[in-house]
């Protein structure tokens, strides 16, 4: 039913664009049919943005764990049913 789930998982990496060809425009195709998922990219994209602005680094494992779980968390207030 909620497909969203699936997607959230690699968004991260898709972000980071380390992702599958196949994968990315799953991810893409997704992204133009899902209003929520969208939301989530630019979010995400804001704060990677952000993050590395100071640094010019990858993010600290710590730090993506963290993203992942707000990203998890806010999933499930949304759809969390
Ligand atoms: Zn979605």
């Amino acid at each position: 039913m909620n497909h969203c789930s699936k997607y959230i998982q690699n968004i991260a990496d898709y972000i980071d664009g380390e992702i599958d060809e196949t994968l990315c425009a799953d991810i893409e195709k997704h992204l133009k049919e899902c209003n929520n998922c969208r939301l989530m990219v630019d979010t995400l994209k804001q704060t990677v943005v952000l993050c590395r602005d100071g640094k010019k680094e990858k993010l600290p494992p710590e730090l993506e764990e963290k993203l992942n779980n707000v990203l998890k968390a806010r999933w499930q207030k949304k759809f969390g049913k």
